[in-house]
């Protein structure tokens, strides 16, 4: 019987279930699948983008963790791809390769000033909150008001990290130097900025009506925001999930005591306060030195279900500006990319050159594929995809030279990478855990890669 020695790069949801998925087939070859994933821990953005304090989200993992459990799956951790193992690598030992390396960096936003200091991308804070080995440890929480540009889920998420009181954040995993720096924060107002109106936005129910349970946070909407156009109120008639929307929306505009279209009189008295501005274009980050304040237009539905400027520029005084914009591919050495994407390009997994020709033994999935939209979940069907391909390719598979198990360990033992395993995982999750006991929470995060590495190796 042939064997397949499949290579999977990127250890996050969408690698761990297109090995789940290739494992469970039913197919006329043996399997023997490698995980290699830079990170000395598993589970990508689902331990490192997925916000604290969502742990039936993080809860995740135990899946994922099943998974890896099967012991069918060997796992290479602090392995990167590009510079511990390359292209001709791969292809000496092994069959095929399948990339689900995500996304880790923010998409560009193109507006005056946003790059003067106090401008952040989303990426980056979430890295930083959720504890991510490559970024720094500290984070300037100075601001008293801050925007957040962006009408998605990862919008609503550093907006409630901003607001949010550091003490209810303590049940969660954060590490301890994101809970004091979060302590410190001086922050009273979260001002959040959508392009378009509030039937339109990116993010779900759920996340929604979430901030309105904050602790000592008064959620702050704007009358004027409300004025629904027939595309909207279409939307909210067709739509189960934006009917949702608009009902948390009626909910705090009930709450508004003033005629004022513009005034956020709603308050109940809370030390923070988190404003939601629709029909709000992103225009310019003020400031010299520093960031002093976000300048945007005021938009309108242009009957095409879309918006345009009205010509009403207006400023508000903010201290820090977070971009949430999206999220945007890596390339990866010897493989092609789509620069105005950020992705691999693919035909339903199966990774194409310049010329749309396939690119034999090369496969991706997961928002490498696809690009940074989407839930866990759809990874899931994503991989279903790739996998089916890959199955059905056998004929395009490379020739490795060096097929045996022992040789991939030898060469990274050759190279000097210090590269861990599976136990090595599971010893840095009892560590965690161990850490979090002490201080009654269910676990705390090892930030520095060293120390991930000594606590995988006991
Ligand atoms: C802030 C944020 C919050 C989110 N919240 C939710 C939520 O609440 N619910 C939900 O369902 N979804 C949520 N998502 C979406 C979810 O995280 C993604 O759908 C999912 O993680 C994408 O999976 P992936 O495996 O493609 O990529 P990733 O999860 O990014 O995994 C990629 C892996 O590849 C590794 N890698 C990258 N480059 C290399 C290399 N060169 N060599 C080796 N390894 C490499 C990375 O370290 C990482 O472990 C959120 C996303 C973000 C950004």
């Amino acid at each position: 019987m042939t064997k397949l020695r499949l290579a999977i790069v990127g250890a996050g949801p969408a690698g761990i279930y297109a090995a789940d998925i290739l494992l469970k087939a039913e197919k006329q070859f043996d399997v023997s699948i490698d995980l290699f994933e830079q990170l000395p821990a598993p589970y990508g953005l689902v331990r490192y983008g997925v916000a604290p304090d969502h742990p039936r989200i993080k809860g995740i993992i135990t899946a994922l963790r099943d998974v890896l459990d099967t012991g069918n799956i060997r796992l290479f951790g602090n392995v990167y791809y590009g510079r511990d193992v390359t292209l001709d690598d791969l292809k000496q030992h092994y069959n095929a390769v399948i990339f689900s390396t995500g996304a880790i960096k923010d998409a560009p936003l193109d507006i005056p000033g946003i790059e003067l200091p106090g401008s952040y991308g989303a990426a980056d804070f979430v890295s930083w909150y959720d504890g991510h080995p490559d970024f720094p440890r500290e984070w300037p929480l100075d601001a008293s008001s801050a925007a957040v540009i962006g009408n998605g889920n990862v919008a609503l998420d550093v907006a409630r990290i901003l607001s949010k009181h550091a003490d209810d954040l303590l049940p969660t995993d954060i590490p301890s130097n994101v809970y004091e720096g979060l302590k410190q924060s001086p922050i009273t107002d979260v001002h959040v900025f959508g392009r378009r109106g509030p039937m339109q936005v990116k993010f779900t129910p759920l996340e929604l009506r979430e901030l309105g349970e904050l602790n000592d946070v008064d959620m702050v909407v704007y009358e004027e925001d409300f004025d629904y156009d027939d595309a909207s109120l279409a939307a909210i008639e067709s739509n189960k999930q934006i009917m949702v929307i608009d009902r948390i929306f009626r909910k705090w505009r009930d709450g508004l005591q003033s005629d004022d279209s513009q005034s956020d009189d709603s308050q109940s008295g809370a030390s923070r306060r988190l404003h939601l501005h629709f029909f709000a274009g992103p225009i310019e980050v003020l400031g010299t030195d520093r960031v002093e304040g976000f300048r945007y237009e005021r938009t309108e539905p242009d009957g095409a279900g879309g918006v345009r400027g009205t010509g009403e520029f207006r400023e508000v005084a903010v201290q820090a500006v977070y971009r949430a914009v999206g999220y945007f591919g890596s390339p990866l050495d010897g493989i092609p990319f789509d620069e105005r994407r950020g992705v691999i390009p693919n035909r339903e997994g199966q990774v194409i050159d310049d010329h749309d020709e396939p690119v034999n033994g090369v496969y991706a999935t997961g928002w490498i594929k696809r690009g940074p939209v989407g839930l866990i979940g759809h990874t899931k069907s994503d991989a279903m995809e790739t996998v089916r391909h890959l199955m059905n390719d056998q004929a395009n598979w490379w020739s490795p030279v060096q097929p045996e198990e022992d040789a991939i360990v030898t060469l990274l033992e050759q190279r000097g990478v210090d590269f861990t395993n599976l136990q090595g995982w599971q010893n840095l999750d009892e560590h965690e855990r161990a850490l979090g006991a002490a201080q009654e929470r269910e676990r705390i995060k090892v930030v520095p890669r060293d120390e991930m590495i000594a606590a995988s190796k006991g």
